[in-house]
């Protein structure tokens, strides 16, 4: 992987800062500060932001003039630059797109009608079971930089096709040798409790046993996750057995975050009193719940390229969550059978037109909302001097015009804890 040295990014018209005055995640009218420096430069050194300000005070700082010539400069032609997109939620880990279900959607199948022909999650479960860990690792590799050519420098990735110990073990061993090619950051998740394997069909039970006891332990004896998720909805896991699995999870020091509210109703209060980072989906959500989650730090996450692929007419309630004071993030839920999409900018542009949030709160809840997600809000999500050089430049010349543009790539540039890469000659 290439080393980050120093790196000065110059003549930005537009610098996307996202710093906040206050503590904890983005809510309510916070959720549209951008802390938007005009002509602006940012100086990167050793993978870290050391100086963030105009372009005038940057050429004048001491330490740049002395080491001006050493140090590679980027003339961002007065395009955009924000901090990279954190994408806190992805299913990465699988072989093959499922052609097969997109056509029996189109013609009228419901997700559930698929999965009950036996399409749906568990037709990815044999793909995943019969790969190896090389070729499973291969896929994740170009997943990621399909991620960062369209802005993203931070992810999170789940397990949850392989279903049974060794093939959930070898999902996240894959993640972490993918992960290890890539600048960016990965944030790896246990997701033994996608849905019950189709060789524990009626015995719902005995399977979340053996992701409690034996999966979880598995997972955190070799360091491969920082996350256990489960998919709490109708005709997955239930929210008893969710609160088992986080149980589970507390035991082995490992944080917790759920899929809920993609198909029903699952009332929050049970689960957050298991402190989870992110509640995921979140489309049918209980207002008596809202003042409670909006005491939390955690995030509900958005996933609205799901809906879209899906088909649906129904989005989440996006500002009925933010006037409750939710924090609020956005991600592309990347996965083979509701969400095929890299592309942050799609899933902010959904979120414009769809869920009615402003350019400003999109952005915000893409990347520092996101960070917050993942717990890397110390590191990752805005661009301050001390946090990890994460930076997407696009190009454009005003930044409502990233989720304007949909179905296009602006982004022209990543970098990644400090490590460039470009995408588009420009
Ligand atoms: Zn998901």
């Amino acid at each position: 992987m290439p080393k980050a040295s120093s790196l000065l990014l110059a003549n930005i018209g537009q610098l996307l800062t996202l710093r906040s005055a206050s503590d904890g995640p983005r809510r309510g009218a916070s959720l549209s500060d951008l802390g938007i420096v005009p002509d602006a430069a940012v100086l990167c050194v050793g993978g870290k932001i050391v100086s963030v300000g105009s372009t005038k005070d940057a050429l004048r700082d001491p330490w740049l003039k002395k080491n001006r010539k050493k140090v590679p400069e980027i003339d961002c032609g007065g395009r955009v630059v924000l901090p990279g997109f954190v994408d806190s939620h992805t299913h990465p880990v699988f072989m093959q797109p499922r052609l097969v279900d997109f056509e029996q959607r189109i013609s009228g199948a419901s997700y559930e009608e698929i999965a009950e022909a036996g399409g749906g999650i568990r037709s990815s479960i044999d793909g995943v079971r019969n790969a190896s860990k090389t070729a499973l690792a291969k896929k994740i590799s170009r997943a990621l930089a399909d991620l960062a050519r369209h802005g993203t420098t931070t992810v999170e990735a789940k397990s949850g096709y392989g279903l049974n110990l060794e093939s959930e073990l070898k999902s996240l061993e894959a993640i972490r040798a993918a992960a290890r090619e890539w600048p960016g950051t990965v944030v790896a998740t246990f997701l033994g409790a996608h849905t019950v394997p189709p060789e524990y069909r009626g015995r719902s039970r005995e399977y979340v046993d053996l992701v409690c006891e034996e999966m979880i332990p598995a997972v955190e004896k070799r360091k491969l996750a920082g996350f256990v998720d489960v998919f709490c909805d109708r005709g997955a896991i239930s929210a008893e057995e969710t609160a088992q699995i986080f149980g589970a999870a507390a035991r082995y020091k490992l944080a917790v975050r759920a899929h809920v509210g993609q198909l029903s109703e699952t009332r929050l209060g049970p689960l957050l009193e298991h402190h989870p980072a992110s509640l995921d989906h979140m489309d049918y959500v209980n207002d008596a719940d809202l003042p409670a989650l909006a005491q939390t730090e955690t995030i509900a996450t958005f996933v609205p390229g799901a809906n879209y692929f899906l088909g649906l007419s129904r989005y989440p309630d996006a500002r009925r969550l933010i006037e409750s004071g939710v924090a609020v993030a956005l991600a592309t839920d990347y996965n083979p059978g509701s969400s095929p999409t890299l592309s942050m900018p799609m899933a902010m542009s959904l979120a414009c037109t769809q869920m009615k949030m402003s350019p400003a709160e999109a952005i915000a809840a893409a990347t520092i909302n996101g960070a917050w997600a993942l717990r890397l809000a110390d590191r990752k999500g805005s661009v301050e001097a001390g946090k990890d050089a994460d930076l997407a430049v696009f190009e454009v010349s005003d930044y409502r015009e990233i989720p304007y543009w949909f179905g296009a790539n602006r982004c022209v540039l990543t970098i990644m804890n400090g490590v460039p890469s470009s995408h588009l000659a420009s």
